[in-house]
């Protein structure tokens, strides 16, 4: 997987459409992580795992060796409106431009 600094990605690309079954234009995106459900089931077992004397069973992680993180993008097609991701690069920084 290649690591790279920067990376600008145009707002629209002819891509392969899985659901078209041809080439077609899509609108780019960058994938972002949703808001956590408060009452999922792992948030719950963490919850019950913190209870009491002893709480936290693991180590907080402070410092992070990675100095970069992945980018997904989101590709909508302008077609059938459905979207793909393609595989996450490295990046420190990635942009949509014009
Ligand atoms: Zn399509």
């Amino acid at each position: 997987m290649p690591v790279l600094s920067d990376m600008k990605f145009p707002k629209e690309i002819n891509t392969f459409c899985p659901h078209c079954k041809k080439h077609t234009l899509h609108t780019v995106s960058i994938y972002k992580k949703g808001r956590e459900r408060a009452s999922s089931w792992g948030a719950r077992r963490q919850a019950g795992r913190k209870r009491g004397y002893g709480g936290q069973k693991y180590p907080e992680l402070i410092r992070t060796a990675k100095t970069t993180k992945k980018a997904t993008l989101r590709l909508k097609c302008k077609e059938c409106n459905k979207e793909i991701m393609r595989e996450g690069l490295r990046l420190r920084k990635a942009e949509i431009v014009e």
